[in-house]
């Protein structure tokens, strides 16, 4: 990038942005980053820039040798902690604690942009959303269940008979009104504390049986919307040892729901199950792909994606029901299995979503 460019780019963000050399003295950073870390941009220039960020000391301090530095100089590839659900915390000078994701762009030279981003504040909104969820599904919860009873009371006849006409509005209302119910329950089922309790049953799971029993489970919604849902496997061993069934099926059935969902009629959704050692994973366990012929996911919306109640631009005009739970779900069990989650996506092309499940080395 140009110096002039970099330095109006640098400026122009909320986010922390530092510049480092080859040898990781700090060239240029904004103010921003500055006052995330309680000194001032004079100060950190010219400093190594693991010096002038005290990042606490654990698991993840970005200062070993394969940190996301040396990973991205050496690559020369992008690094964004959030993709990968990994946070940062460190000291700022007034020894208060700062909790960050990091990006890691390579630039001419050696040199490197960083890029911090507060995830503070992206964690009150979240606790804000969770709340709010939780007050509104279990009000909910009442009324769609009374509606329920009552138009099964009607439907019963037994307080009169229904002409066809008031017949069929009855049923149009409720099968509109089990729909709340599943949004309601699917609601309730993500409320903060029911995701943080969840304990993996560490049981063997056929990977290719809970696939095509969440192909089975949406046999109905793929021929009603023209989908053609295949599934083929490239491996002898199915079966992860420690594992979990409710879970994996769960997280296949969410892509492969999503991927029928997104597809356009007649347009076909492949599922693939391939050894993890044989893609970039490289690491023993399985690889559950599910790609679709579908409307894709825009470019600058790809990092929401995985966001409680976030969805995509393209698919709210879509006569399509979704409440963008479904993924933020997903994610966490995957996180629970110790696997991962992640896409590629072209808009009016498709995506492919990748689900790798990990099994014991
Ligand atoms: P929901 O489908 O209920 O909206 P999800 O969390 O499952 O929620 O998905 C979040 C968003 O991701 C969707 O609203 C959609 O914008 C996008 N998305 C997920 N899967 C696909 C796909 N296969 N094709 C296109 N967009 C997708």
């Amino acid at each position: 990038m140009k110096q002039d460019t970099l330095v109006t780019f640098i400026e122009s963000v909320r986010d922390g942005v530092f510049v480092v050399d080859r040898n990781n003295h700090i060239i240029s950073c904004n103010n921003s980053a500055a006052v995330m870390l309680g000194k001032t941009a004079s100060a950190l220039l010219g400093q190594n820039f693991f010096d002038a960020v005290e990042f606490q000391h654990n698991a993840s301090v970005p200062s070993d040798a394969d940190s996301p530095l040396t990973k991205t100089r050496l690559s020369g590839v992008v690094y964004v902690s959030e993709s990968e659900q990994k946070t940062f915390t460190m000291s700022r000078a007034d020894r208060t604690l700062l909790t960050v994701s990091i990006s890691v762009i390579p630039d001419e030279d050696g040199k490197l942009i960083i890029i911090f981003h507060d995830t503070t504040a992206d964690q009150k909104v979240d606790r804000a959303k969770s709340e709010f969820i939780s007050l509104v599904s279990h009000q909910l919860r009442t009324p769609v269940n009374i509606i329920s009873w009552y138009i099964e009371k009607l439907l019963a006849e037994r307080k009169g008979d229904l002409n066809d006409t008031q017949r069929n509005y009855l049923r149009e209302i409720e099968s509109s009104n089990k729909r709340l119910i599943d949004l309601v329950r699917s609601i309730v089922n993500v409320s903060r504390t029911d995701l943080a309790r969840l304990k993996l049953k560490h049981e063997p799971a056929n990977i290719e049986e809970l696939a095509a029993k969440a192909m089975h489970e949406l046999e109905e919604l793929s021929n009603l919307r023209a989908v053609t849902i295949g599934l083929e496997t490239h491996i002898d061993n199915v079966i992860i040892q420690d594992s979990d069934q409710e879970l994996v099926l769960a997280i296949i059935r969410t892509v492969l729901h999503n991927a029928v969902i997104y597809s356009p009629k007649g347009s076909t959704v492949k599922i693939t199950l391939d050894l993890a050692s044989k893609t970039l994973i490289s690491k023993k366990g399985i690889i559950v792909s599910v790609a679709d012929q579908g409307i894709g996911i825009p470019d600058e919306e790809k990092s929401m994606i995985f966001s409680k109640l976030y969805r995509a631009s393209n698919v709210q005009a879509l006569d399509v029901t979704g409440i963008g739970l479904g993924l933020y779900v997903a994610s966490h069990f995957v996180h629970v299995l110790g696997g991962k989650l992640w896409f590629e996506s072209t808009v009016h092309k498709g995506s492919i979503f990748y689900i790798y499940l990990p099994d014991k080395e």
